[in-house]
């Protein structure tokens, strides 16, 4: 086994010279390996057990398999060896491993394409995160972990068409807000019947908080705030089947929203309160934790308290999505929790949700796009709701409403770069909503420059309701909100060079089980017009 630097792996994956000293932050390259699958977990040690299983044999794959952040040639495998996946260390001695793994072409496993081994340690929860290299464009594989005896679920990935391919058409998912106390993940069951091409989560994956005793499910622990009490919350989560389901299926792209770390936070800064060396040090574990349960790439790995999670997405010529992380760079909320008028504050070109380096990626991307659909993968929302009925306005400045300088500068880039078909996808608010996004504040009259589709949580706040006084009145105070329900579910789009169809898909109940997948409505945008057409 060589351990070599990563820049170099990258370059020339035979290469065994040890570059410098190592670091956390190297990676080994498995032996054994036919394509140049690079695995990366800290180095294996002299001591590290080749593929011993865990003590007492038992299995170690209880918390599921996932692959992730799929390339025209490749596509991350994640698993975590936890045997016992609530207890300390998920159930595995302090010492590393070696997992193997198998990457075929063919269900029944018989055309290997590419195999290896990787190293699962405690510095990394005994997570194994491997990147595949050298696999063909927009082409399904199979894959499945080995840890002595014991094999892993087999899962389905895929790997994205060519850069200068023109795809027919897409299938993807996206999901939000999977508080598991609130009830169960029958929607995940569902999506994963659909066979999407690909998962998009845009966040809140853990809630971070302690128990409560009247909900149909409770957390396993009292408020997450270290790095144990993170892992063992994501081990929770994880060992729900219908969770597991979703991942074996295709590969997911994901982003977090706060509850990943606490609710309402921004930048450095807990809700409500000022920076404080104890939040920088809860951010960091949160962040660890994290990247270890998700199926993301090397460029991820957390440093310190920042971890980079902003990153784009090219299906083809067809759909680029651009992914954002509208948590860790912000400046704070303008100003508390509730709803408040339009301000000097909200405006002020100090305050930012994407902070300049992400916007500047983001804004570049979205002049260079060679795409004929441009989804921007992001948390909260961007149109402006006006929550107070009447004359009063009362906006949200935890949304990018609180941010508008930035809102503003999105839209107007949106419009002045031609962006093809802009769609923003959206989730936090626990409620499925389709937005019209005007350029409103120019002096013109409304431009329609995006659409907005809002995705409801898979478990968040629990059975929910179609509709009530309040949506009715949500939607006269907001022309541009052209449907909203508050209905557990997610939303399933098809795009085509055409038009992007979206179905938002609701459950009439999750707090009990085996509820049956309705479609609530269901829209469809034709290129060029980002106006929603309710079909
Ligand atoms: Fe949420
Ligand atoms: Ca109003």
């Amino acid at each position: 086994m060589g351990f070599v630097d990563y820049r170099s792996a990258m370059e020339n994956s035979s290469s065994g010279h040890l570059k410098r000293k190592l670091t956390r932050r190297d990676f080994s390259i498995g032996s054994g390996m036919l394509l140049a699958g690079l695995c990366f977990a800290p180095p294996l040690t002299s001591h590290a057990a080749q593929g011993r299983p865990a003590k007492g044999g038992i299995y170690p794959f209880k918390l599921g398999i996932a692959s992730g952040d799929p390339t025209p040639t490749g596509v991350v495998l994640w698993t975590r060896l936890a045997p016992k996946p609530l207890t300390s260390g998920g159930g595995m001695p302090a010492e590393q491993f070696e997992v193997s793994f198998v990457v075929a072409a063919d269900e029944a496993m018989t055309k290997v394409v590419a195999s290896g081994r990787a190293v699962a340690g405690p510095e990394w929860a005994h997570t194994v995160h491997v990147e595949v290299e050298g696999l063909q464009p927009d082409t399904w594989y199979w894959y499945q972990f080995q840890f002595g005896d014991h094999m892993s679920p087999k899962g389905r990935t895929r790997t994205m068409p060519a850069a200068d391919a023109d795809p027919e058409r897409l299938r993807f998912a996206f999901v939000s807000c999977q508080n598991y106390e609130w009830g169960y993940f029958t929607a995940f069951d569902h999506l994963a019947r659909e066979n999407p091409d690909l998962v998009v989560h845009l966040g809140d994956y853990i809630y971070e908080n302690g128990p409560h005793k009247e909900r149909p499910r409770q957390h396993n622990s009292d408020t997450c705030v270290t790095l144990e009490d993170y892992r063992a919350r994501y081990a929770q989560y994880k060992t729900d089947p219908m969770l597991q389901r979703a991942h074996e299926v295709a590969p997911w792209i994901v982003t977090w929203d706060d509850h990943e770390v606490a609710n309402n936070y921004a930048g450095l800064v807990p809700k409500v309160a000022a920076p404080t060396r104890e939040f920088a040090r809860r951010r960091a574990a949160a962040y660890q934790a994290y990247f270890e349960h998700m199926p993301l790439r090397r460029m991820s790995l957390p440093s310190g308290s920042d971890m980079l999670l902003y990153r784009g997405f090219e299906f083809g010529k067809l759909a680029s999505f651009h992914v954002l992380d509208t948590r860790q760079y912000r400046t704070i909320q303008p100003m508390a929790e509730g709803f408040h008028p339009m301000s000097p504050k909200m405006l002020s070109p100090k305050g930012t949700i994407l902070g300049e380096r992400q916007r500047t990626w983001l804004l570049g991307r979205l002049s260079n796009t060679k795409a004929a659909w441009n989804v921007i993968a992001q948390q909260v929302m961007v149109a402006p709701i006006d929550y107070k009925a009447g004359n009063e306005i009362g906006l949200n400045p935890d949304k990018w409403s609180g941010y508008e300088n930035d809102r503003r500068n999105l839209i107007r880039h949106l419009q002045s770069a031609k962006t093809p078909n802009p769609v923003i996808i959206t989730g936090d608010i626990h409620c499925h909503w389709a937005n019209e996004i005007a350029n409103d504040f120019d002096g013109e009259t409304a431009v329609p420059v995006a659409v907005e589709l809002v995705g409801t949580s898979i478990s968040s706040d629990g059975d929910g309701e179609a509709d009530s006084k309040r949506n009715q009145t949500l939607m006269r105070e907001n022309p541009c909100v052209k449907f909203r329900n508050k209905q557990r579910g997610y939303v399933m789009c098809e795009v085509t060079r055409g038009g992007l169809k979206a179905d938002f898909k609701t459950l009439p109940y999750i707090s009990r089980k085996g509820a049956p997948l309705e479609t609530a409505a269901s829209f469809v945008i034709e290129s060029g017009k980002p106006r929603l057409n309710r079909v």
